[in-house]
């Protein structure tokens, strides 16, 4: 729309985690319902290359994106918000700039110079930054800066960031928290000005404060923050919890940011919210719940399933139900074998994708208890994998099966490394990563599933159904029902006969969008919701003839 792309810093204060995040997409949301053409990029200060080799437990999930990288969850909200395909080129970390500003000095390219953070370090940071705007020609880039401002490491970001403010159109967003002081019931904002003297500190004077509390900010909280920020009032907006998350778009636009942001920027102003409003009306519509178990192993950490648990969410919206999702540790299942007992109360039981072995003896019980008792079951990725070997030890009587990723000695070598991954030994960005196309066969439950002979979906593993168990495995009545497009791997298996037992390769929770819900995903909390109706259908004929 323009020649010329505008660009949104939204930076974070006092803690990390504070919703930047959503806020960010949401912003998307507010300029993309304006016609404007946005896009993304989140920065994440720490010296990896990529998340891929972080622990889901203290970074949360790692998010891979279609192009194949391993990513910042943010990525993911970016997409599940505004339906843009996002790539590698959306997530720009420290290893990234230094590793490449490095390569650039060992090649001679910065000849007789002595390389500094300013300019070089700076110079790198905004050139991937404008990289950003020329991939789908966006009229805004909006650049998450992760972290919080005082951290040391972010300190090249803020100041590239800085300098873009001279040589760009730029609008700065600060999101900060404000503090609830439960023994005087008050909303403090002290921590909060105490952010903004250090965003002003390194030259950054904000546009826009998104004051994030647990409860909408009163006036007096607002001309407080509006003073210390140097800002009229109507600069001042709040994101207070919501749900579902994908409600705060719309809280944001009826404060004004839209306007106020389109005026700032000159951007259009003519926001149709309508399909938006649409989807998220479709949450507050629905009724009945279903009890979905998802058991892994890093349940205790909210973020580590995220797009597992948005995209079950969006399949439950779209099916009129609310679904209740609970954390299952697969190690409990292992520790205490009456725990297995309490998947009773479940209607579906989705085993999640993981790596290594802890917790995953648990899972297979949860795997060998929902094939049994014909309880929904679905699996994603290591989910499958574990799913093999269960039906390989106890359906096969393959005794002591498993993956080589956890036995490496198992008789029964059931899933097995890909062939391409066995000259592989460096860790970082080496998984089969990434969209593939998947191809359907017909007559299965997937084909019903997905209506057509051939998808496309993401990736991330090493392992895979090893090509030497599978006519044992579909003469014990597994059945594969999709393979990658050379036909050489298995990338979804099914029970038939079984209410609902379903797993696959791949991993749908990268594919589900709120306004476009994953089809596997619709499928199985369907089954569920069928599976809780007869299961209280049961219940009363039984108390009816007893
Ligand atoms: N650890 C398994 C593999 O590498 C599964 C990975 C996953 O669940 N994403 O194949």
């Amino acid at each position: 729309m323009f020649c010329v792309p505008k660009y949104i810093f939204v930076t974070g204060g006092v803690i990390s985690s504070v919703g930047k995040g959503t806020i960010a997409a949401s912003l998307g949301k507010v300029l993309s319902v304006r016609g404007v053409k946005v896009d993304f990029l989140k920065i994440d200060p720490y010296v990896n290359v990529d998340a891929g080799t972080m622990n889901p437990y203290v970074h949360g999930e790692v998010y891979v994106t279609a192009d194949g990288g391993e990513t910042d969850l943010d990525l993911g909200w970016y997409e599940r918000f505004t339906g843009i395909t996002m790539s590698k080129l959306n997530n720009l970390t420290t290893g990234q700039v230094f590793s490449s500003v490095i390569e650039k000095e060992r090649r001679g390219e910065y000849l007789g110079q002595c390389v500094q953070i300013i300019p070089h370090v700076t110079d790198e940071i905004k050139s991937r930054i404008r990289r950003v705007a020329e991939r789908r020609g966006a009229d805004v880039v909006i650049v998450e800066i992760g972290g919080t401002i005082g951290d040391i490491e972010g300190l090249p970001f803020y100041e590239a960031a800085r300098q873009m403010r001279l040589e760009e159109e730029t609008l700065f967003v600060h999101v900060a928290l404000v503090i609830y002081h439960e023994p005087t019931r008050e909303m403090k904002t002290k921590a909060f000005q105490h952010s903004l003297q250090e965003l002003r500190r390194i030259g950054i004077q904000p546009d826009v404060i998104v004051a994030r509390s647990p409860k909408m900010i009163n006036e007096e909280v607002r001309r407080k923050l509006a003073l210390f920020g140097t800002l009229p009032k109507e600069a001042v907006f709040c994101s207070y919890n919501v749900s579902p998350v994908y409600r705060l778009p719309l809280v944001l636009e009826e404060q004004g940011l839209g306007d106020y942001i389109a005026k700032k920027l000159g951007l259009p102003n003519n926001p149709d919210w309508s399909s938006w409003r649409r989807v998220v009306e479709l949450y507050d519509r629905a009724t009945d719940v279903v009890k979905i178990a998802l058991c892994g192993k890093y349940t205790a950490m909210e973020d580590s399933y995220v797009s597992i648990r948005e995209a079950i969410g969006h399949a439950a919206a779209h099916l009129g139900v609310r679904a209740e999702l609970v954390m299952v540790e697969a190690e409990e299942l292992e520790k205490d074998p009456t725990a297995l007992d309490s998947l009773r109360d479940f209607d579906g039981i989705l085993v999640a994708p993981g790596f290594g072995k802890r917790g995953t003896e648990g899972k297979i019980a949860a795997i060998s208890f929902a094939r049994r008792t014909g309880t929904p079951f679905m699996g994603i990725c290591f989910g499958m994998q574990l799913a093999v070997v269960e039906f390989a030890r106890n359906v096969l009587g393959l005794k002591d099966a498993n993956s080589t990723e956890l036995d490496p000695g198992t008789p029964h070598p059931v899933i097995d490394l890909l062939p391409e991954q066995r000259v592989i030994s460096a860790m970082g960005g080496t998984m089969r990563l990434g969209e593939h196309e998947v191809v359907i066969r017909e007559g299965t439950l997937a084909y019903r599933i997905y209506g057509s002979t051939s998808i496309r979906r993401r990736h991330r593993h090493r392992y895979e159904v090893n090509p030497d168990y599978w006519d044992q495995l579909r003469e014990g009545g597994l059945v594969f029902s999709g393979f990658s497009a050379d036909g050489r791997r298995v990338e979804v298996i099914e029970l038939p006969g079984h209410p609902f037992f379903v797993a696959s390769q791949f991993h749908p929770e990268f594919s589900s969008t709120v306004e476009s819900p994953e089809p596997l995903f619709m499928a199985f909390v369907d089954a569920a919701r069928r599976h809780r109706a007869e299961r209280s259908a049961a219940v009363t004929s039984q108390a009816l003839s007893g």
